[in-house]
């Protein structure tokens, strides 16, 4: 069988389904990137994306995935044989720490165990002990993607200022971009990461760094080899609307398409909606006698949420079924919880009726594949979205 009626339920947590509006703003013929018509296409880019990380400081646009950006990010600001505090909150964390150690830094890992956000007062304590200075930057994941857990990026903020150390803020926002509130100027970071098809709900393709003056004087001092990467020729090409090389011109409509659809439903109701939705889907869960992942209560995400499997069956057979029978695509465990849990994404393009749909199909997924749950998960599931207020819909 090769076509499958009905619309098939992307619920990984990103790639997120991209709205029509956006695939239409895509599906336009490309245009000259030097030519008149482009300046005004990058500068509405550049100074929307700014609006959506809260900032009046410089926004840098890759055409690249988030990987890419997180380079970017280490590459600009940190010079070899830095030494930088990360956070183990899970798999993503990870990986941008064995990024740091194949790029010559020093990365220091706070040990972390997958079920909550990075914990502020344990890097208050290690920034504390550095006398010398000599962590150059705190490193965070905001919206910890494996495990469904979020960073107090306010609070770790306020842990760096506390311990009177001039470490640099980064902070990896891929997922929690556009989902769940972030400020970058407010909350002090100093290089935000992100990418496009998560909660920006583009494909991918784009990624971003958000870059304050504190971090663009660091690049400007030091900084590692760097071409493709270096903030400081986008910066100067930006000024005037254009990119140094060919930028992602077609994902550029689709990302000004998708900025004014998050301005039109208002930032904090998309923030409001995806916290709803998010708890909406934790009762389900319960329901069902399962376990959800992120166990720091305050800390649940809104963008997806990652479910442990009772012992002795396997997440990714159960993904399978799923697959098969209900045309739906869940998240996999990744690396330490692989196979163990399976990750229900509830981000971007997402209303009350698909979360109903998607419920429903975890949990007839359940039921074909043998997996013991209790029956319902969907009743206490709307039972909670009609206990809150849903935003953006005003009273009768
Ligand atoms: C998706 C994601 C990444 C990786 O981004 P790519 O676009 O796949 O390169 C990194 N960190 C987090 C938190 C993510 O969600």
């Amino acid at each position: 069988m090769t076509h499958r009626a009905g619309r098939h339920f992307l619920q990984i947590p990103g790639p997120s389904p991209v709205p029509e509006r956006v695939l239409r703003a895509i599906s336009a013929q490309v245009i000259d990137h030097r030519g008149p018509d482009f300046a005004e296409v990058g500068r509405t880019a550049l100074m929307g994306m700014r609006s959506i990380f809260k900032t009046g400081q410089d926004v840098v646009i890759y055409p690249a995935s988030g990987t890419g950006a997180w380079e970017a990010a280490l590459v600009n600001a940190l010079s070899r044989g830095d030494r930088v505090l990360m956070y183990e909150t899970g798999h993503f964390a990870t990986l941008w720490k064995k990024m740091a150690e194949k790029l010559g830094l020093r990365p220091e890992f706070i040990e972390g165990d997958w079920r909550g956000g990075a914990d502020p007062d344990a890097i208050e304590t290690r920034l504390r002990a550095d006398r010398a200075h000599e962590i150059k930057a705190v490193c965070v994941v905001h919206n910890e993607t494996s495990t469904g857990s979020v960073s107090p990026i306010a609070q770790v903020r306020a842990a760096i200022d506390a311990a009177g150390h001039p470490a640099l803020l980064m902070v990896d926002t891929i997922s929690g971009l556009a989902s769940i509130d972030f400020r970058f100027d407010e909350w002090g970071v100093d290089v935000a990461v992100s990418g496009s098809q998560k909660g920006l709900m583009l494909p991918p393709g784009l990624s971003f760094n958000a870059v304050s003056a504190k971090a663009m004087a660091a690049s400007e001092q030091g900084g590692m080899p760097r071409s493709y990467w270096d903030w400081r020729e986008m910066k100067a090409s930006n000024a005037s609307g254009y990119f140094p090389y060919t930028p992602a011109t077609n994902l550029l409509f689709g990302l000004n398409e998708a900025i004014a659809m998050l301005h039109d439903e208002g930032l904090e109701n998309v923030f409001a909606r995806h916290a709803r939705h998010g708890a909406a889907t934790r009762a389900a869960v319960r329901h069902w006698g399962l376990e959800v992942l992120c166990r720091r209560q305050g800390q649940e995400s809104g963008v997806l949420t990652a479910v442990l499997m009772p012992e002795g069956h396997s997440a990714d057979a159960f993904r399978k079924t799923a697959l098969r029978h209900y045309d739906i695509s869940l998240g996999n465990g990744l690396s330490k919880v692989a196979d163990k849990v399976f990750r229900i994404g509830h981000l971007g393009d997402f209303n009350d009726l698909t979360l109903a749909g998607t419920l429903t199909g975890v949990e007839l997924g359940l039921r074909k594949a043998g997996v013991p749950h209790r029956d319902g998960g969907l009743d206490a599931a709307l039972k909670v979205l009609d206990d809150m207020p849903a935003p953006g819909i005003a009273a009768e």
